[in-house]
């Protein structure tokens, strides 16, 4: 049985000190999403120049690929401070009155799971995002009695694994989005070197390549990889990962080959076990597993799909054949990918 937990592209308990340590501190410094760089480098560099705030920022993409880190360099590049909150931490409006006004110009307040913000919140923070205002209700009731006061302009960055479920007049207010997607294992493979300088540990080129293959283009799962090989490495090998060392850690520890998580293999199993492969509803299928359909669609399905675990039809999903020998069963002639293609 594979430990598909050390790939799942969520922070695990014990992660985030760590975490901090291995975060980029500069644009400069971060890895791969060429496209969302080169853009954000333009509107860094025309906020500096025009002395305002930086346009409220909405960034997006599957877990662990960088939003927190792009948020914090944000706020470095332009020398501004930093504000974080989380969507399920904030309650009330309340919650933010305190941040809100102490915000000093320019500052950034980042909002991570922005999608997970309760509606009388969203509201709240309309005037703020688009004039510098907020609306403090002084007491409750129908009759109760607001005022309005001004706060200093201010830059949200929204981070969002589910752009879907963002409701469309927040959406609205965000004049930059930026997508970012799975890293090419090439990027990962750096990103793994620059950990291991980081953490002080030596890996060699075919070792990270190693560890490259299973980490799902997701730099939080390479970097975890990396620190369990590690751990492994200097007990029974002088502490050098080579491939070989990569190689018997990850057998050791039980690591799926291709990076899949616990979520991706029951995806795969219901369709194959449940639904004869398909093809199936993705609301069929996200009642089988148990989550929700537009999580499975924004989170999990674009990482099955380029890797040929999974296809999207018009009449649903599909198991492949190569998701079928993956979990160990023979694919069937239906299955895509089972048959060479005649055409
Ligand atoms: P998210 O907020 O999207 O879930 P994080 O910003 O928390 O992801 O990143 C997860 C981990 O991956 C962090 O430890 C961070 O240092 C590392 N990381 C993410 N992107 C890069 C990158 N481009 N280069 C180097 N390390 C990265």
């Amino acid at each position: 049985m594979s430990r598909p937990e050390i790939t799942t592209p969520e922070s695990l308990a014990d992660e985030s000190v760590v975490e901090l340590s291995l975060r980029p501190q500069r644009l400069a410094e971060f890895i791969g999403q060429a496209k969302v760089k080169d853009a954000l480098r333009i509107y860094l560099d025309a906020a500096l120049a025009r002395r305002e705030p930086l346009d409220h920022t909405l960034l997006f993409g599957p877990p662990g690929l960088g939003k927190t880190t792009l948020a914090e360099l944000i706020a470095r590049e332009l020398g501004v401070n930093l504000h974080t909150t989380s969507g399920p931490a904030l309650e009330k409006p309340g919650d933010l009155v305190g941040t809100l006004t102490n915000l000093r110009a320019g500052d950034i307040l980042f909002i991570d799971e922005i999608h997970r913000l309760r509606p009388v919140i969203d509201e709240f923070l309309y005037p703020a995002m688009e004039d510098a205002k907020i609306d403090i209700r002084l007491s409750e009731g129908p009759k109760a009695q607001t005022i309005t006061m001004p706060i200093e302009r201010f830059t949200l960055i929204g981070a969002t694994t589910r752009l879907g479920m963002l409701t469309a007049p927040l959406r609205a207010r965000f004049g930059i989005e930026l997508r970012l997607n799975y890293y090419d294992p090439v990027e990962i493979e750096e990103i793994i070197h620059r950990t291991a300088t980081v953490l002080g540990s030596s890996i060699d080129a075919d070792g990270a390549q190693e560890l490259s293959r299973r980490a799902r283009g997701t730099p939080r799962v390479a970097n975890r990889l990396l620190r369990r090989v590690r751990d492994f490495a200097e007990v029974k090998a002088g502490g050098h990962v080579t491939k070989a060392v990569a190689r018997e850690a990850l057998a050791m520890l039980d690591v799926d080959e291709f990076g899949l998580d616990e979520m991706d293999t029951r995806l795969l199993r219901a369709i194959i076990e449940k639904f004869d492969g398909g093809p199936v509803g993705v609301g069929t299928v996200a009642a089988a597993v148990g989550e929700e359909a537009d999580t499975l669609e924004e989170v999990y399905e674009p990482f099955l799909v380029q890797h040929g675990f999974l296809q999207r039809t018009p009449r649903g999903r599909m198991a492949t054949a190569q998701a079928y020998r993956h979990l160990g069963y023979p694919p069937p002639a239906a299955a895509p990918g089972a048959q060479p293609e005649l055409f």
